[in-house]
């Protein structure tokens, strides 16, 4: 594998275990197609996939860490913390996951219930029909409903139109607590990262809180370079990284070949004044045969 800084890591991903369109499998392929040397599949409040992208990478030659993405509400607000390097085995993080999504169908119902009060009735069967598994129906499946449906000409809008606090189809919901997301992570022997900061609406007090709190709990790791950082943004949370001396990691959010702007494996490099989180997963790898 190439010096640690260059390693071409994507440690943020989505298969249809959550709301990404591809299989773990065409997913771990795609991966290595695109050139990625290190991957982890990512998906929302669910390690189901992980066994499946483990072994397909693995058989593909393509190094492995284990990943989730954690709906957490912090301050009224939801953040999402990366887990990486984890046991997937581990019960404590399972029971815990379990309990994250545990309310998703009631909140879709009630999507689905606002959505017909403004004149789009069965959005809730309709999303239902890209739900790849059961238990993890989430907006981004309502909003593919509306885009083939002709409501919305693309998700962005449906998302802004529909799917955020104040619009129609919006329901508050209350995710996990950020003391417990870390802690799941950690004690099954992983590392847990701030996803996309950026991406927030936190007042700078608000912001500082999270970091600060995010440490206090034992969290190790922001991610600097995502797809959904701009370039300005991108130099912010190096900063923040240094300032909060944490691991920086790097991750597309990849969720589909049609609706994902950044594509696997390829955002620039991590800086070369930060730390790699993956310098300290090296003993959680899963190496490629
Ligand atoms: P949920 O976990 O059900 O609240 O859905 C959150 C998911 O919706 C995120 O992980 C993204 O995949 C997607 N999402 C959120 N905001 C947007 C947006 N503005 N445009 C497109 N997709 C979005
Ligand atoms: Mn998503
Ligand atoms: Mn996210
Ligand atoms: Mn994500």
């Amino acid at each position: 594998m190439a010096p640690v800084h260059l390693t071409n890591a994507d440690l943020h991903s989505h298969s249809n275990i959550s709301d990404g369109t591809l299989s773990p499998e065409d997913l771990a392929a795609r991966a290595c197609d695109k050139g990625v040397e290190l991957w982890s599949l990512t998906d929302h409040d669910e390690i189901g996939g992980q066994a499946r992208a483990t072994q397909r990478a693995r058989a593909l030659g393509l190094d492995y860490l284990t990943g989730v993405e954690v709906s957490v509400t912090f301050a009224g607000e939801t953040v999402h913390i990366v887990g990486l390097g984890f046991d997937a085995d581990d019960s404590a993080l399972q029971a815990g996951l379990a309990a994250t999504r545990g309310g998703r169908r009631d909140r879709a119902l009630r999507m689905g219930d606002g959505l017909a009060e403004v004149g789009v009735p069965g959005a809730f069967e309709g999303a239902l029909k890209y739900v790849g598994n059961p238990d993890l129906i989430s907006r981004t499946h309502f909003a593919r409903f509306l885009v083939e449906t002709g409501v919305c000409s693309d998700t962005h809008e449906v998302f802004r139109r529909f799917l955020t606090d104040g619009k129609p189809g919006f329901v508050a919901h209350q995710w996990a607590r950020l003391a417990d997301a870390v802690r799941w992570i950690t004690r099954a022997g992983g590392l847990a990262v701030i996803a996309h900061p950026a991406r927030y609406k936190f007042s700078p007090t608000a912001e500082y809180a999270l970091f600060s709190e995010f440490v206090a709990h034992g969290g190790r790791g922001v991610e600097v370079m995502t797809g959904s950082h701009s370039e300005p943004e991108r130099v912010r949370y190096a900063d923040m990284a240094l300032e909060f001396d944490l691991l920086a990691s790097r991750g597309s959010d990849f969720h589909s070949p049609t609706e994902s702007r950044t594509e696997l494996g390829s955002l620039p490099d991590l800086p070369g004044r930060l730390k790699p989180v993956w310098d300290a997963l090296e003993h959680r790898v899963q190496r490629g045969a």
